[in-house]
């Protein structure tokens, strides 16, 4: 999922006819049987059959993947996982998730899927095949036995799988153009598996984004907060000798929350006194269009700006324009990560309406930057959605009708927009 071999890999794929690949199990049969079924889907591979009775204990240590710049090794040296029971259960799963993906983006675009564990944290997917990192075979328990962390554990148990499921369709199916749109299908791949586990687990996305909050602001060994290695645009140049795990902390963790920001910005755009919660109607149509529209090409940040802008809900059209740049600008290809500061609101009634007028502040932000920032009213416990905001550079002066009873106001309670811890 997350390593300097499968952008290689990645790269490699769409230029080389032929690959050398590595498959593993429990027996040698199995791996033979899994090599044989995957060719009959995948002739352009060749393989490579290396026999580990441990796959675990091969590796001396291997470092967490949702913390990949840092020192906490996770212990490897002990039980490794049964793949035939794992890998029993995992199959349901998978299959599971395919129904789900297939409701979501469209028919599964292989005839087949091959799982195979790999030992160590790694996952990666290849058109009708993916290897799984042998974590995810191994039950929560059994994986906190070898000191994963709490996020780590949500990404094998809950993300890695249906991620690498989804990249069949964004990824294999769907290419990036280039390097620079690397992040996307990144992206798109691990925020379907979040929305697919969100109805289940809603606090397992809330932990995931968390997480990679978290590693946004970590510093690298020279100090500097790994959301300065740049946009998620650069790809692989994220990762240099100053911030080593640039990339994948850049390209999945600015990638996922800005998935995340457009859908949530979708949502409430959405919201009517019929519905006020809104509904992910107009963002999984598009998720789907997107689909169907670049299905067996190449896709670029030009393409997916242009293909949300098509059906951009009028409140997010900033100036009145029928246009994402501000968003693109800022957003993905810049590396903002602001804080927000309500101050000076004023309650007061025109015509008999309650209306509150307040200064929304963008703090340790480019001057230019336009974030669209959902504000609440506070009534006892209960937070009512007022509307977003756009907020402009340092400071904008914002104001909105309210229902009887407001007298506080808080933003973004819900967390639906990337803001520093
Ligand atoms: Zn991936």
């Amino acid at each position: 999922m997350n390593n300097s071999t499968q952008i290689a890999s990645h790269l490699l794929r769409s230029r080389i006819g032929k690959l050398c690949v590595v498959i593993i199990g429990a027996s040698p049969n199995e791996m033979i049987e899994k090599a044989t079924e995957v060719l009959k889907e995948s002739n352009f591979l060749e393989f490579r059959l290396d026999y580990l009775a441990k796959p675990l204990a091969a590796l001396p240590g291997t470092q967490s993947p949702l913390s990949p710049d840092m020192s906490s090794a996770i212990n490897t040296g002990g039980s490794a996982p049964n793949p035939v029971v794992g890998g029993a259960q995992l199959a349901t799963q998978a299959a599971a998730t395919i129904t789900s993906l297939e409701k979501m983006i469209g028919p599964f675009p292989f005839s087949a899927l091959a799982l195979t564990q790999r030992p160590g944290t790694d996952s990666q997917g290849w058109p009708g095949m993916i290897f799984l990192s042998s974590y995810v075979y191994l039950t929560p328990a059994e994986r906190e036995a070898q000191h994963v962390s709490a996020a780590d554990n949500v990404l094998f148990g809950e993300v890695m799988m249906p991620h690498e499921v989804a990249h069949q369709w964004f990824g294999d199916r769907v290419s990036w153009a280039s390097y620079h749109e690397q992040w996307l299908l990144e992206a798109i791949a691990n925020y379907s598996a979040l929305m697919l586990v969100e109805p289940r687990h809603p606090v397992y996305e809330q932990v995931m984004l968390e997480a990679y909050r978290q590693l946004l602001a970590a510093k690298s060994k020279d100090g500097l907060a790994f959301v300065e290695a740049g946009p998620v645009t650069l790809g692989i140049r994220l990762s240099s000798s100053k911030f080593p795990a640039g990339y994948e902390i850049i390209t999945y963790g600015r990638g996922t929350w800005l998935l995340h920001m457009l859908r949530e910005m979708f949502r409430d755009a959405s919201r009517t006194a019929e519905n006020p919660e809104g509904s992910d109607q107009v963002f999984l149509g598009w998720l789907r269009s997107l689909y169907d529209r670049y299905q067996g090409k190449e896709i670029t940040n030009a393409d997916f700006e242009r293909s949300l802008e098509e059906v951009l809900p009028k409140p997010l059209w900033f100036e009145d324009r029928r246009s994402l740049d501000w968003f693109f600008d800022g957003w993905v290809n810049g590396t903002a990560f602001p804080r927000f500061e309500i101050k000076d609101a004023r309650f007061s009634t025109k015509s008999g309406k309650p209306l509150v007028s307040a200064t929304l502040r963008q703090l340790d932000a480019p001057d230019d930057l336009v974030t669209s920032v959902p504000v609440y009213g506070v009534v006892g416990d209960n937070k009512i959605y007022l509307g977003r905001v756009f907020a402009e550079g340092q400071e904008t002066r914002i104001s909105l009708p309210l229902p009887a009873g407001v007298k506080r106001l808080v933003l973004d309670p819900n967390q639906t927009v990337l803001t520093a811890p």
